[in-house]
């Protein structure tokens, strides 16, 4: 039953307006056109009902933002209260409110002690384009506006618009309109062992993996360079984990050179490596970190950029006005979702929960598809985790892009009750931080269940 005004419709009527006037975000809606999209209806915890009353297990946590499981009543109330309080308020000029200055308060005590300011926007893509328009400003304000490139890395995923689109090192993105990347990004290859240092000692390749990053420098020239910008651990490019000799080197690199190290948490941020945040997790320094997603759990869009002492003084002492904002920075009631969300992250322990007792299950569990005659290298760090399909795991040879083998394996996955994401091929998991280890169990049966279905669709014996 639904408390809202919609039209009554059945599912196939919806089916069909949907294919009419809803353009959905990264979709083949040719593709859609011939299967019709499933019709979701409410959730409640780690699962989705459709409108024909079938139950889905929400594996992916939403797109990594759930971190909390849906229907809190406490998230809701917190939004209608903020709403009839003080539903709007512009920060522009010289206005504030309650909510954005608690958030901004509360973000800047739980992390380490250089990152003391906050601005906020709707968006991750939104954030990341703050983060580097800040980096392009900080350094013009020092009178450096030759550092102007920014370094990225293959297979990143920074977002939709212009220059977060740039940044993102999944090539089909750059051809998904505008002449992509932007002159002023350039890309380096990725901490991806399986395919940039297989069989190398972990340790060795993580040192590895930074040089790269030394490398691209000494070709452009520290001098023209703003800012390295990098995810901790990549998501959509298919749970790509660095070994833990990583972001040390990378942070050393960035120091050296006079580079600001921008590091983009839109996922990792709120728990999602079993730690609050990314940087904990690999002990990175960031000049300039972006949050979103979780940080309402996805009950409202908001995201920070988070700004360093050094950034943020050179800004403030020198910038005068800076002409960059958004209608709904610092919305009121986004604010104040996110306040209760990290509340109740914090005191129900689900955060430190996730880390200490359901990382290393969870971890087991995508373990044991070792032996799976499709699965070529496993990955995972926290409760984001990776199976990578491949034809021949003795060669580590992929399938041909044409043969789809990921989006079949998640389409059986989806028939059996399961939401997984295939990046390419690797099969991704991000389950909410609130799964249960009897949920889990359950997710990975249906995993296998959909991996041997591929198997067997794909002549594949073991
Ligand atoms: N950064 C990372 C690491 C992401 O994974 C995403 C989205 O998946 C974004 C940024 C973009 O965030 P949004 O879709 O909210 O613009």
């Amino acid at each position: 039953e639904t408390t809202m005004a919609f039209k009554e419709l059945d599912t196939q009527s919806w089916q069909v307006l949907d294919r009419a006037h809803y353009l959905h975000p990264s979709t083949d809606h040719a593709s859609l056109r011939q299967t019709g999209a499933r019709v979701a209806a409410h959730a409640e915890g780690i699962y989705v009902w459709d409108t024909d009353g079938e139950r889905l297990i929400d594996g992916l946590s939403g797109l990594g933002n759930v971190n909390i499981g849906y229907g809190r009543k406490e998230l809701v109330d917190a939004a209608a209260a903020q709403m009839l309080e003080l539903s709007y308020c512009q920060s522009f000029f010289k206005t504030t409110h309650r909510a954005a200055i608690s958030l901004a308060e509360k973000l800047t005590s739980m992390l380490p002690g250089h990152l003391n300011h906050v601005f906020f926007q709707s968006s991750g893509s939104e954030a990341n384009e703050t983060g580097t328009r800040l980096a392009r400003r900080y350094w013009d304000l020092l009178g450096k506006p030759e550092k102007r490139i920014f370094i990225a890395r293959e297979l990143a995923y920074h977002g939709s618009s212009h220059m977060a689109a740039s940044l993102s090192g999944i090539w089909p993105m750059h051809k998904a309109g505008g002449d992509l990347p932007l002159s002023n990004v350039t890309h380096i290859k990725t901490a991806y062992q399986y395919r940039n240092g297989f069989g190398m000692d972990a340790d060795a390749f993580g040192v590895l993996a930074a040089s790269w990053l030394e490398d691209k420098i000494l070709e452009i020239g520290a001098d023209n360079i703003a800012a390295f910008v990098a995810e901790p651990a990549q998501s959509a490019g298919g749970a790509i984990c660095p070994p833990m000799t990583y972001w040390p080197e990378i942070q050393r690199i960035c120091k050296k050179y006079d580079i600001l190290l921008i590091v983009d948490e839109v996922v990792m941020g709120f728990g999602r490596t079993g730690e609050w945040f990314g940087c904990y997790k690999y002990g990175i320094e960031p000049d300039i970190m972006q949050v979103g997603k979780a940080i309402t759990s996805g009950y409202l869009p908001l995201s920070g950029t988070i700004i360093s002492d050094r950034v943020a003084d050179v800004l403030i002492d020198q910038g005068g006005a800076w002409d960059h904002g958004y209608t709904y920075s610092g919305h009121p009631a986004c604010c104040a979702v996110a306040l209760e969300n990290i509340r109740i992250l914090d005191e129900e322990g689900i955060v430190e929960n996730a880390g200490k007792e359901l990382a290393p299950y969870f971890q087991a569990k995508l373990d044991a598809f070792a032996d799976h005659p499709l699965i070529g290298d496993i990955r995972y760090v926290g409760l984001m985790g990776g199976l990578e399909i491949v034809k021949d795991k003795a060669s580590r040879e992929a399938y041909a892009y044409e043969a789809h083998i990921g989006d079949f394996c998640s389409a059986e996955a989806l028939k059996r009750g399961l939401a997984l994401r295939a990046n390419g091929d690797t099969m991704s998991l991000m389950p909410p931080l609130i799964t249960t280890k009897a949920q889990m169990d359950e997710i990975f049966d249906i995993t296998r269940e959909a991996l041997d279905a591929t198997a067997k669709h794909y002549g594949v014996t073991a």
